[in-house]
């Protein structure tokens, strides 16, 4: 049993801004959530959603049967609706409207909408009238990275919400966390619980043996790179801190480097003109583009790696 917004990091005025709202009976009846993925909207969403069905006295009690249906996402006045496969269909707007047309059990009926922007016209023309005109305390929150995503007929009738990156402290939670992760996950919890795992931690050090191997031109970092990124994801996870790396490369010094604690091993790189380091940075990224669209993994990296040493000394 609990209240979903303690469990929210950050976001405290916009949370704020709803409950007022909420409270003093204006919350509007279309609210776009935007910013970037991995930060908490989806999350802000279904917190509203308990307070606007809660049925104690302080609300969201988080202790009430309407909380802690919707903390276990089996509220029956909450819908969410998600992509099936790249877009949000018409089929998913009917849904809508069924919900919609139900008798209404609860204090309100919430309809999320996450990843608004992937809404085709048909899906979001037949939802024209209803968000304009919702039924009596009916709630849309639509959930897009940025506002212009979404449809205008729609971004027209709804108040914008907007949610900014986490600070580093906010991520932190106090725990003590990598100032790698910390820089790399640009505010969003997702992608620092992604850098998190060990594995990942694994394919950091891999990319820098491998830069490191290629400048030299000593084998050796090539054979345990392509040894261990047989899979694409872990190819193009080191593809992305490759990128970094040689990004703190050319950074070495001025206190902006990501992967800070690589400094002193970097200082002892061979000498490279700063427009060769950002030829190399820009073959990574070029790399990472590449196996994107799949070109031969080994191909990519054995390329990467005899030219490392050979164009640019
Ligand atoms: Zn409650």
């Amino acid at each position: 049993m609990a209240r979903l917004i303690d469990e929210i990091l950050g976001h405290a005025s916009a949370w704020e801004q709803l409950e007022r709202q909420r409270r003093d009976g204006h919350l509007p009846h279309a609210l776009a959530f935007t910013g970037p993925s991995g930060i908490g909207k989806r999350r802000m969403a279904w917190a509203l959603a308990q307070a606007l069905l809660c049925e104690g006295e302080n609300k969201p009690c988080g202790q009430c049967g309407s909380c802690r249906r919707v903390e276990q996402q089996q509220s029956e006045s909450v819908l969410l609706i998600e992509p099936q496969g790249p877009q949000i269909k018409l089929e998913a707007a009917h849904q809508v409207l069924e919900f919609l047309s139900l008798r209404r059990l609860g204090a309100a009926r919430v309809i999320i909408v996450n990843e608004a922007q992937l809404m085709n016209a048909q899906a979001a023309n037949s939802l024209l009238k209803v968000v304009e005109e919702p039924p009596p305390n009916s709630y849309f929150i639509f959930i897009v990275p940025e506002i212009t995503q979404l449809l205008p007929t729609l971004r027209s009738r709804s108040q914008v919400l907007r949610f900014y990156p986490l600070s580093s402290a906010e991520l932190a939670q106090g725990e003590k966390v990598e100032a790698w992760m910390l820089k790399s996950a640009r505010g969003s919890f997702e992608r620092l619980a992604a850098f998190q795992d060990e594995e990942t931690g694994e394919l950091r050090q891999l990319a820098f043996d491998f830069l490191t191997s290629a400048l030299s031109g000593e084998r050796r970092g090539l054979e345990r790179i392509l040894g261990e990124t047989k899979d694409r994801e872990a190819a193009l996870q080191s593809a992305r801190f490759l990128q970094q790396i040689l990004r703190d490369w050319t950074l070495l010094g001025t206190g902006e480097e990501i992967h800070s604690d690589f400094k002193s091993a970097m200082a002892g790189f061979p000498e490279r003109l700063p427009r060769h380091k950002v030829e190399l940075w820009r073959r990574a990224q070029q790399m990472e583009s590449d196996l994107i669209g799949n070109v031969d993994r080994v191909l990519l990296f054995e390329n990467f790696f005899y030219r490392s040493h050979s164009d640019l000394r």
